[in-house]
Formats: C-alpha cells, sequence, structure tokens
C-alpha cells in the first residue's frame, strides 16, 4: 500500500516540478490545498487555466500581454525612443519594479548559447533590429544577465545594431550593495571596474 492517498502523491508531484519547489515545500502546499475551502482552490486552479488560455506576446516587445499590446508599450507616457532588451519577461518586473526606468522594452525569450544550441532564429533577435530599423530608436539599453550566454548575445546584438544610427549601451553590472570585494567572484569584480564612472 502507498503511504499516500494517489491523488495527494499527484498533486505533490505536480507542484514539485514547479521551480524553486522541493519535496516539503509540495508537500505543505498540497495538505494547504487539501484543507483549503473549495473557492479557494478553484480560484487558484481558474488562476492557473487563466493565465496559459489569456496570456499571449505582445506583437511590439514580446512581453506577456493580455490585450493586443502589453500595457508598457500600449503606454502613452513611456520613451519610445528607449529600447531596454532582456531575457526573460520576468526581467521586466524586476526592472519595472527600481521604477527608475520609463523606456520600452525587448523581451528575447533566452539567450544565445553555442553549448546549448541556441541560435540567434531561437530568440527574437531579428524582431529587435526590425524595431530599430524601423525608426524612432535613440537608445537600446543591453540588459541581458552576466552569464557568458548573456554577454555572447549582448556582443552579438550590439555588432547587428552596430550599421544602424542608434546608441547601444549595456547596463552596468558591479558589485551589489553592502557586499565586501574579498567575498565577491573575480567575474562581477572586474565587471564593476568596467562599468565604472567619474565622480
Ligand atoms: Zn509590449
Amino acid at each position: 500500500m502507498p503511504t499516500l492517498a494517489e491523488p495527494l502523491a499527484k498533486l505533490m508531484g505536480a507542484l514539485k516540478s514547479l521551480p524553486g519547489v522541493g519535496a516539503k515545500s509540495a508537500q505543505r502546499m498540497a495538505f494547504h490545498v487539501l484543507k483549503a475551502p473549495r473557492e479557494e482552490v478553484e480560484a487558484l486552479a481558474a488562476a492557473l487555466l487563466e493565465v496559459k488560455d489569456k496570456l499571449r506576446l505582445c506583437p511590439e516587445c514580446f512581453n506577456f500581454a493580455d490585450a493586443d499590446a502589453c500595457g508598457i508599450c500600449a503606454d502613452p507616457g513611456r520613451d519610445r525612443s528607449q529600447i531596454c532588451v532582456v531575457e526573460e519577461p520576468g526581467n521586466v518586473a524586476v526592472i519595472e519594479r527600481t521604477a527608475g526606468y520609463r523606456g520600452l522594452y525587448h523581451v528575447l525569450h533566452g539567450a544565445l548559447s553555442p553549448m546549448h544550441g541556441i541560435g540567434p532564429d531561437q530568440i527574437r533577435v531579428a524582431e529587435l533590429v526590425g524595431r530599430v530599423r524601423a525608426g524612432g530608436v535613440r537608445e537600446v539599453i543591453l540588459a541581458t544577465n552576466p552569464t557568458v550566454d548573456g554577454e555572447t548575445t549582448a556582443m552579438h546584438i550590439s555588432s547587428l545594431l552596430r550599421p544602424l544610427e542608434v546608441e547601444v549601451t549595456r547596463i552596468a553590472m558591479g558589485l551589489p550593495v553592502g557586499a565586501d570585494i574579498d567575498y565577491v567572484d573575480e567575474v562581477t569584480v572586474s565587471k564593476a571596474l568596467d562599468g565604472r564612472r567619474g565622480v
């Protein structure tokens, strides 16, 4: 006899497949669902299906959107001459939380990775070049991750955009606030040095 009732084991298995959820968290969540009122569980199930059914990609920036254009592209208050290029839709949310950026975005949905066979055709690079070619863009900010793949992607994009009349910048990577240089890896320290500016 299995120790867990089958539906419960199945739910735990499904939860465990989510990023950042281990066996213990999956068990806690599953028991919470079991004890929760039916309406709460129905709302959760409906929310899960709704993101699958109703969200699509914004035709301009490829962020997730529930209408034709995403809220950022549709906002007349945004600076349309700046495009910040990120790897994943989640990165947009992080930059938006800083509230310092008022331009538009371009979500690549990945990064170039020769090691994993991911080439320019598998991410939204051509669409970015198309947006710049269409005109009105003054600056493209490359905010891909400070990883080997992220750097490769940034270099590739900057070489594609070089012939076009647009300024291409890379976000400064550096030491996290409160870090002790002794305990930060060399890549971070060298990036922090490269990104230095006058004070
Ligand atoms: Zn958009």
